[in-house]
């Protein structure tokens, strides 16, 4: 491929691709956020792979090899799109073959309408194989995942104008270390870090190492941003595919765009043999981390300021398709001076550790108490 652009008119946003062979195209939609994905024959990148900003519907686009034999290239929507048209058009005096999609706007339902079930399952949504539960056996402590958000190439949120010093990938990770000494002090409680150093760490990855090692809780570390700087404090969000506000699909769609990023990939769904079995399970996730989610909230307040409504839901991908239950936790807003500052102190992240202690110790109590 060797180069891409984007053609706005009235009613239509055309992409074209320019290539010097034909090759076999699928395009498909995704939800969560709304994106047009374009899987083709591998390709060389003559412009190497990576993204650019949009025009028109599109608000960026990105391109990388998907797996051997397929590249992908994902287009990011500005509004819900029906793909009008895609053809291939012959070279042309200096044009090579052009690869075109022709796209026009529509309403949500009608792009809901057209999302395709992916077919294949991943490893994180699998249920648990008896291999796996041997990762239980001879543990006499809870096992708790800490996942500092963000890393390496994607810091995260930044704050606005010097309010804060650090990005939140540097604040989630020094805060992750806290919160795990706390826990670690109890002698109750082993923590293993999704990440311990400033790397990049695909969601996936995140949650495989809770399912891997049968994980008792999954929490999310991460600070947030919002275009208010007086926004201050801390939200607790579980999954959910409906936001439980605009607020909260916004960050999903913040926090979730890292990885479609750099991973171009799928957020695979379980098959319909296995999907009974996997929902059962799901349910049964989502109400212990709705159960965890209550008592953060309710410890959380004596150590740090909350949002109105602390606990929200949102479709976030490190939660997803995870059997641990599992919470995404929003430390405060790296756009507010005062939270920004807090947030990297030491006894402001004790604090914060102490209450997660108390919360996870009141969870396993309410839900585990025979164990
Ligand atoms: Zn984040």
């Amino acid at each position: 491929m060797s180069g891409a652009r984007i053609g706005v008119d009235k009613n239509r946003t055309r992409f074209v691709l320019e290539m010097s062979d034909k090759v076999k195209f699928s395009i498909f939609t995704l939800a969560d956020p709304n994106r047009i994905v374009i899987d083709i024959d591998e390709v060389d990148w003559k412009i190497g792979p990576g993204g650019a900003d949009g025009k028109g519907v599109i608000e960026r686009y990105r391109y990388g090899l998907f797996k051997p034999g397929t590249s992908r290239i994902v287009l990011d929507l500005q509004y819900p799109v029906k793909v009008d048209k895609s053809f291939f058009l012959p070279p042309k005096k200096k044009y090579p073959y052009r690869f075109v999609v022709d796209l026009k706007r529509t309403d949500q339902k009608d792009f809901s309408s057209t999302i395709r079930k992916p077919r294949q399952m991943t490893l994180a949504s699998r249920p648990p194989q008896p291999v796996v539960e041997s990762a239980r056996i001879g543990r006499t402590k809870k096992l708790i995942v800490l996942d500092p958000g963000h890393g390496g190439h994607d810091p995260g949120n930044l704050g606005k104008n010097g309010s804060s010093k650090f990005p939140e990938k540097t604040v989630a990770l020094t805060a992750a270390r806290a919160i795990k000494k706390e826990l670690e002090r109890t002698g109750r409680y082993e923590v293993i870090l999704t990440r311990t150093r400033d790397i990049y760490v695909k969601h996936r990855a995140r949650s495989h190492v809770a399912h891997a090692h049968q994980a008792d809780l999954f929490i999310s570390v991460h600070c947030d941003a919002i275009d208010d700087s007086r926004v201050r404090g801390a939200t607790v969000y579980t999954l959910s595919e409906k936001a439980s506000d605009r607020e909260a699909a916004a960050l999903a769609a913040r926090e979730n765009k890292s990885d479609i990023i750099a991973g171009m990939d799928l957020e695979a769904e379980p098959d319909e043999v296995q999907g009974i079995l996997i929902e059962l399970l799901q349910r049964e996730t989502m109400n212990l981390s709705s159960s965890f989610a209550t008592e953060l909230v309710g410890q959380l307040k004596n150590a740090t300021l909350l949002r109105t409504r602390p606990h929200r839901t949102a479709s976030l991908l490190v939660l997803k398709g995870l059997d641990v239950p599992s919470v995404l936790l929003e430390l405060g807003y790296l756009t507010n001076r005062k939270d920004a500052a807090l947030l990297m102190q030491r006894e402001t992240q004790q604090k914060i550790g102490r209450s997660i202690v108390k919360a996870v110790d009141r969870y396993f109590q309410k839900n585990f108490a025979s164990n």
